[in-house]
């Protein structure tokens, strides 16, 4: 589980995150929700090791992880922008991190071969990013983060650079790999349909602060405020 404990971020003057204090169970799929500017990449970013917070703390079960660098997490986090290399193939992209890690050729391969088949893409392991479409290359890139085991997934708007078709489809695929691996998702939208649908458990986002946290159902049917049910509720 991941705990984020009495949470705040400040740039500046400017109070990002206020009080922040929740609980993502294991093998959850859990929803950041809001609109433009309130917060959440910057909530993801923060449980990621990319940026600090300035109050609060982050646990993994009993492990503070608040002050830990991005690599010491053994959290893996999916980009809005796929971030593949181009000069190199899906492979290779793929095993990047492995190499790093001096992880000898047989165990690359076979850890390469299971990520790659997770999302469906071994058929393409010598290609190109430039020569996949755009949901392949975001699979690619979750491929990549799957290669090295992560305990939690993070995605930031994974989907928004895709054609609305291809959006529906991948969060089905998404869905799908995160329940049969059995790993915890945190994952970042201003998409309401895309969290009602993919989502175990969504807290609602309002200017900094967690407005909400309920199932699709509870945060649906009964929203707490006109703030949310104007956001994602029935009355919408
Ligand atoms: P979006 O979906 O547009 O990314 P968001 O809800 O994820 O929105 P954040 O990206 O977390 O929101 O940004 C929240 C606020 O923090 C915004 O007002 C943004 O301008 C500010 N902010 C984010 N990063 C920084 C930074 N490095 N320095 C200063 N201000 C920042």
């Amino acid at each position: 589980e991941v705990i984020i404990s009495n949470l705040y971020k400040q740039f500046g003057d400017i109070e990002v995150l206020k009080d922040i204090d929740f609980t993502i169970k294991k093998g959850e799929f859990f929803t950041l929700l809001g609109p433009s500017g309130c917060g959440k990449t910057t909530l993801l970013r923060c449980i990621a090791g990319f940026e600090k917070p300035t109050k609060g703390k982050i646990f993994f079960g009993d492990d503070d992880i608040t002050k830990l660098q991005p690599w010491e997490k053994n959290i893996g986090f999916v980009f809005q922008n796929y971030a593949l290399w181009p000069h190199m193939t899906v492979y290779e992209n793929i095993a990047y991190g492995l190499k790093v890690k001096k992880m000898n050729k047989a165990q690359i391969d076979k850890l390469v071969d299971w990520s790659l088949d997770i999302v469906n893409l071994s058929q393409l392991k010598k290609s190109y990013p430039t020569q996949l479409s755009g949901g392949q290359q975001q699979r690619v890139s979750i491929a990549r983060v799957l290669v090295l085991q992560p305990k939690v997934l993070l995605f930031d708007e994974p989907l928004s650079n895709l054609d609305a078709k291809l959006r529906v489809k991948m969060r089905k695929d998404i869905k799908e790999l995160q329940e049969r691996l059995g790993i915890s998702a945190i994952y970042v939208t201003h998409d309401q349909e895309e969290a009602l649908e993919m989502s175990d458990r969504i807290a609602v986002f309002d200017k900094g602060r967690v407005a909400q946290i309920g199932t699709p159902e509870e945060i649906y049917e009964q929203p707490d405020s006109t703030a949310i049910s104007n956001f994602v509720g029935k009355s919408n």
